[in-house]
């Protein structure tokens, strides 16, 4: 399988995982690259030499058009809506025309960089593929800059190795079969004493709850000055309401700036069919929660969240929240 990378305007042959590839690109991941690449754009500002820490790298490239995330359909509801926000139904995805502005009167910045930056692993004309956030951090990284990336999951982790081994980066990208929870320690404070810690767990396992705000208790011990970005389902679980509770207590104790971004598409309500059964509604609401956020991140967000909304609502109960603090 070939993958145009229409910035470098290189072919490379790429593998393609089908575990995340149901959830490639949905609202999730709208919020969270977005945050991600706002964060890195300023990071980017500075001349001096970044160390970003991918804590749950994934498999770095995913397959829209593929079974798998046509099976799942939650790209429609993310990233096509965007693109093109009348005409995405399922059926669709892996067909939908690439755009390089979205419908609306001004794109926010902070959108716009998010889809030009999808565009460009893309041959003008598809959005055939998704970029993890590997691959996105790598695109800001110049000069001295380092990415870890941490995969726990050995076929993913085999797959990320090998997309990453063809953007020929060296050193400079090296990927990890390790706990990123435990992994990271070894990299903090970096020598270059600039980093950005992104967490993005999948929380399928119950002990994530905790183990992220652990982990960014004993981050900020090692290297209080780093910025650190944690994704968060928002959903009807006591343990995932506590994810930003606590990491704003740890935020406040430790004296630090912090950000608190949520975008909710649908009700989380459950529902049931014609038949009685249950229907699940699927994930409804997650947020970004960035401990020494940029100072340019709350003014990016505040234009871009209110248009996301606007074309990933799924219901009325479609809302954002921004907070921030320190
Ligand atoms: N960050 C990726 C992105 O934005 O494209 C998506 C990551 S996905 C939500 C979570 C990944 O974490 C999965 O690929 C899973 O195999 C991996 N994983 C689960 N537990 C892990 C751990 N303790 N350390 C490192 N990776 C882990």
């Amino acid at each position: 399988m070939g993958v145009m990378d229409a910035q470098t305007h290189r072919y490379y042959t790429s593998m393609f995982s089908y575990r995340h590839a149901f959830h490639a690109g949905n609202h999730a991941d709208v919020l969270k690259h977005t945050v991600l690449i706002a964060v890195l754009k300023h990071l980017k500002e500075k001349d001096t030499a970044l160390t970003v820490l991918d804590t749950h790298a994934g498999a770095g490239l995913y397959r829209l058009d593929g079974d798998y995330a046509e099976t799942s359909g939650e790209a429609a509801e993310g990233i096509f809506r965007l693109i093109s926000p009348s005409k995405t139904p399922p059926t669709l995805v892996g067909t939908a025309q690439a755009a390089t502005k979205i419908v609306a009167p001004e794109t926010p910045e902070a959108l716009q960089d998010y889809l030009d930056l999808v565009a460009s692993f893309n041959a003008k004309g598809s959005h055939k593929v998704y970029p993890g956030s590997p691959f996105i951090i790598q695109r800001f990284l110049n000069g001295r800059d380092k990415l870890k990336a941490f995969e726990l999951h050995p076929t993913d982790s085999k797959t990320l190795s090998a997309n990453i081994a063809q953007l020929e980066a060296g050193r400079q990208v090296v990927v990890l079969r390790e706990d990123g929870f435990e992994g990271i320690k070894k990299f903090l404070p970096p020598p270059v004493k600039r980093a950005l810690v992104f967490c993005d767990p999948s929380y399928e396992i119950k002990s994530d709850y905790a183990r992220v705000p652990e982990m960014v208790a004993d981050s900020l011990k090692r290297f209080a000055t780093g910025t650190y970005a944690v994704w968060y389902p928002i959903i009807p679980r006591p343990e995932a309401h506590d994810v930003p509770r606590k990491l704003k207590t740890l935020a406040t104790k430790a004296g630090k700036g912090w950000l608190n971004a949520t975008l909710t598409v649908k009700s989380s309500k459950l529902t049931s069919d014609a038949q009685g059964e249950v229907v699940r509604p699927g994930l409804p609401a997650s947020g970004m929660f960035v401990i020494n956020p940029p100072h340019t991140l709350k003014a990016a967000m505040q234009a871009a969240l209110p248009l996301m909304v606007k074309l990933l609502a799924q219901d009325q109960h479609a809302s954002f929240s921004l907070d921030s603090g320190g």
